[in-house]
C-alpha cells in the first residue's frame, strides 16, 4: 500500500461509491505516526435513508427470495475474495487503529472463513410441521429473513465484527445498512466494493461513513430498518435499545465487559501466566473479551504476581506493522487519555501501581501507546474497578474461597466473559455454572469461533452473535396454519 498519498473514499450505496468529494470529509490517521492516510465521506441522514431504500429495493426486488444456495454462492466468492485480498486489508485495519498487522491478518482469514460457514448454512434454514392433532390440518412454520439489516460496528475489529453480523444476515436473506465506526471506516468500504464484484447484486450491500450520533443515529431510528445489530460501549447500546424500543424492532446488543479471569492455586501456573498475559495485554487490552479483573487465590498470589509483572514488563511496543512488535498504540488519543484518567483516578485513591500506570512519553512529547499496567491494592470506589477501560489496564483482587472468589467475580454489572484456571474438574464445573456470563473459558482464555455463540448478560448485552444461534436471529418466524377439511364451523363461536 501506497500511504504518500491520500485514498480518498466515497460512501457505498445502491452498488458503487458516492462521489468522494459530495459530503465533508472525515480523516483517517495512522495511531503510529498519527499521518492522514485516508478520508472518507461525513454521512448525514439522507445518506442513510438513501442506503437503507436501496437496501429496501434490493431486498423487495428479489434478493429476499433468492435461492438459499445462490446466496451460499455468492458469500463463497466474497469469502475467496476476502482471502485474496487479505493482506491489503489486514493492513488497513492496522492503519486504521493500530492493532497489530499479525492480528489483524489472522482477523482477515477469520472474516472469510466466517462467510463460509453462514454460506454452508444459508441452505438449512428449515422450519418445522407441528403436529396439531386436528383432522385435516397442517401446520408449519417458515423461517423469512427480516428485511434490512442496519449494522453497527466498532473500531477495535473492524472487519471480523462487521462479519459476525453481515454473514449470518445475508445468509438468511436479508439486505444490509452498515455504519462501520469513524476511525476504521476503510475495510467496510473495500469489503463492500468486493461483494459486489463478487457478484452481490446492487443494494444489498452498502455502507454508509460517518459520525455515532449523526449517521448511527439516523439509522437506529430510521423506520425502514427491520433489525438492529450493535457492537459497542454500553452508554451507546442503551441508547441504541432505547431506539429500538421506540420503534418496535429487534436488537442485538454486544456490549462491554469486566471480565474476570481466575487463577486457583491447583492450576497449572505457566499456562496460567501466559492465558492471563493473553487476556489483558494482547491488543492492548482493547477488546469487550478482555480479562480485565485478575482473581487470584491468595495463597500463590505473591508468587503469581512476581513472574505476572516479569513477563508483562518484556512487551515489546511499536510500529504495529512491524512483526517483533508486541503491543501497538491505542487507537485515538480520546482512548488513551480516558485509560489514563481511570489509571490516575485509582493511583490516587490508593491503588499500588505494580506495572506501567503512566501513558508513554517520547521526545518530550505524549504518544498513543499506553504501557502494559497491573494495579493491586484496588476497591470498588475506584472507577478501574467498575468501568470497562478498554485498554491494557488489570486489576488484581485476591479470595480465599470459591465462595468468596465468586462474590466477587459476579460483582460487576457486566456479565461478557470470564476465565478459570484450575486443574480440579469439579471446581471447573461448579465455577462455569455459577458464573453469571455468556462465555466461560477453562485453562484458557479470549476464544472465539464461527461455531460458537457469543454474547453477554446482564450490561454487556443480549442476543448472540456466532453460531447457528447468529442464523436464526437474522430470521423471524412464521406460522402457517391450513385447514384442508370440508367441514362447516359454527360462525358465532370460536372453539380452541
Ligand atoms: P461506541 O459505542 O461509541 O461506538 C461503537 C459504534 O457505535 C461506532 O460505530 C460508533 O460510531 C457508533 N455510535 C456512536 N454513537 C452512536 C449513536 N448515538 N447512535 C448510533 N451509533 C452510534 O464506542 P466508542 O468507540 O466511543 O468507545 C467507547 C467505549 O465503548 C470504549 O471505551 C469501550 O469501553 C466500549 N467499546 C466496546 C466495544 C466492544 O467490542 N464491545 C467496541 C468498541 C468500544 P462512531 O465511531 O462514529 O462514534
Amino acid at each position: 500500500m501506497r500511504t504518500a498519498e491520500i485514498l480518498r473514499f466515497g460512501m457505498f450505496i445502491n452498488g458503487e461509491f458516492t462521489s468522494p468529494g459530495a459530503s465533508k470529509p472525515m480523516q483517517i490517521a495512522f495511531p503510529y505516526d498519527r499521518r492522514i492516510w485516508a478520508e472518507v465521506p461525513e454521512g448525514q441522514p439522507e445518506d442513510v435513508e438513501r442506503a437503507v431504500s436501496a437496501a429496501r429495493e434490493a431486498f423487495d426486488n428479489g434478493w429476499g427470495r433468492t435461492a438459499p444456495s445462490h446466496r451460499g454462492e455468492l458469500m463463497i466468492r466474497l469469502a475467496r475474495a476476502i482471502r485474496e485480498n487479505g493482506e491489503r486489508l489486514a493492513e488497513m485495519e492496522t492503519r486504521c487503529n493500530g492493532k497489530l498487522l499479525a492480528e489483524a491478518r489472522s482477523q482477515m482469514k477469520a472474516s472469510a472463513k466466517w462467510f463460509e460457514f453462514y454460506a454452508g448454512l444459508a441452505e438449512v434454514i428449515f422450519g418445522h410441521s407441528i403436529p396439531l392433532g386436528k383432522k385435516d390440518t397442517l401446520d408449519y412454520t417458515v423461517r423469512e429473513p427480516y428485511g434490512v439489516i442496519g449494522a453497527i460496528v466498532p473500531w477495535n475489529s473492524p472487519l471480523l465484527l462487521l462479519s459476525y453480523k453481515v454473514a449470518p444476515a445475508l445468509a438468511a436473506g436479508n439486505a444490509v445498512v452498515i455504519k462501520p465506526a469513524e476511525q476504521t471506516p476503510v475495510t467496510a468500504l473495500e469489503f463492500a466494493r468486493l461483494a459486489v464484484e463478487a457478484g452481490f447484486p446492487k443494494g444489498v450491500i452498502n455502507v454508509v461513513t460517518g459520525r455515532g450520533g449523526i449517521a448511527g443515529n439516523a439509522l437506529v431510528n430510521s423506520r425502514g430498518v427491520d433489525k438492529l445489530a450493535f457492537t459497542g460501549g454500553t452508554e451507546t447500546g442503551r441508547h441504541v435499545g432505547r431506539a429500538a424500543g421506540a420503534n418496535l424492532k429487534p436488537v442485538t446488543l454486544e456490549l462491554g465487559g469486566k471480565s474476570p479471569n481466575i487463577v486457583f492455586a491447583d492450576a497449572d501456573m505457566d499456562k496460567a501466566l501466559i492465558g492471563v498475559v493473553r487476556g489483558i495485554f494482547s491488543a492492548g487490552g482493547q477488546t469487550c473479551r478482555a480479562g480485565s479483573r485478575l482473581l487470584l487465590d491468595r495463597n500463590i498470589a505473591g508468587s503469581f504476581l512476581d513472574k505476572l509483572v516479569e513477563l508483562a514488563s518484556t512487551m515489546k511496543l511499536g510500529d504495529p506493522l512491524a512483526d517483533d512488535v508486541q503491543m501497538g498504540p491505542i487507537v485515538s488519543e480520546q482512548q488513551v487519555m480516558r485509560i489514563d484518567e481511570l489509571v490516575q483516578d485509582a493511583a490516587a485513591k490508593g491503588a499500588n501501581v505494580l506495572l506501567g500506570g503512566h501513558r508513554v512519553r517520547r521526545d518530550d512529547r505524549d504518544t498513543l501507546f499506553y504501557p502494559p499496567t497491573i494495579l493491586d491494592n484496588v476497591d470498588s470506589s475506584m472507577r478501574v474497578l467498575q468501568e470497562e477501560v478498554f485498554g491494557p489496564v488489570l486489576c488484581v483482587l485476591r479470595f480465599d474461597d470459591e465462595d468468596e472468589c465468586l462474590r466477587i467475580a459476579n460483582d460487576t454489572s457486566y456479565g461478557l466473559s470470564a476465565g478459570v484456571w484450575t486443574q480440579d474438574i469439579n471446581r471447573a464445573l461448579r465455577m462455569t455454572a455459577n458464573l453469571v456470563a455468556g462465555s466461560v473459558w477453562v485453562n484458557t482464555y479470549r476464544e472465539a469461533s464461527h461455531l460458537v455463540p457469543f454474547g453477554g448478560y446482564k450490561d454487556s448485552g443480549h442476543g448472540r452473535e456466532n453460531g447457528l444461534e447468529a442464523l436464526w436471529e437474522n430470521t423471524r418466524i412464521k406460522n402457517v396454519w391450513i385447514d384442508y377439511s370440508d367441514e362447516t364451523k359454527n360462525p358465532f363461536v370460536l372453539q380452541l
